[in-house]
């Protein structure tokens, strides 16, 4: 007797394939963190750098994951709600910490092509500390 196995529509799969996409961008914003005993209690300001990583298995017909541009424009829309802000009228935010903001970031970054996953966004608060939010 001949078993046969079919594969979902004709595609074969070679194990675990996984393709990771990585956009960055900025914004300068103020901010004072509540409830903190410290300098970053007083009034100050940062460059953010923002790096959102997306992941997938399936590229479209061109070889694509998804489009740069179209993360890029998802991504700036987002950023443009912070870019040039006080961070503490922002109330969807919270007490604007690392932490917070790379929560607000992801959960903000709307119509992303269904074919990824958001993995995380990556906060950079200067040049040495960064956060990154992710769902398990
Ligand atoms: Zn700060």
């Amino acid at each position: 007797m001949i078993t046969m196995s079919v594969l979902n529509g004709g595609e074969c799969c070679r194990g675990n394939e996984m393709y990771r996409l990585r956009i960055e961008n900025h914004f300068d914003a103020a901010h004072k963190l509540m409830g903190y005993e410290g300098k970053c209690a007083e009034l100050h300001g940062h460059t953010w750098k923002v790096e959102v990583f997306v992941v997938g298995a399936k590229l479209n017909d061109v070889g694509m994951l998804a489009d740069f541009n179209k993360l890029e424009e998802i991504l700036s829309k987002v950023i443009k709600r912070l870019d040039h802000k006080f961070l503490n009228d922002q109330q969807e935010i919270g007490n604007p910490t690392c932490e917070n903001l790379s929560k607000y970031i992801f959960e903000n970054l709307k119509g992303l092509p269904k074919q990824i996953k958001l993995e995380k966004v990556r906060v950079w608060e200067g040049k040495e500390s960064w956060c990154e939010y992710y769902e398990a």
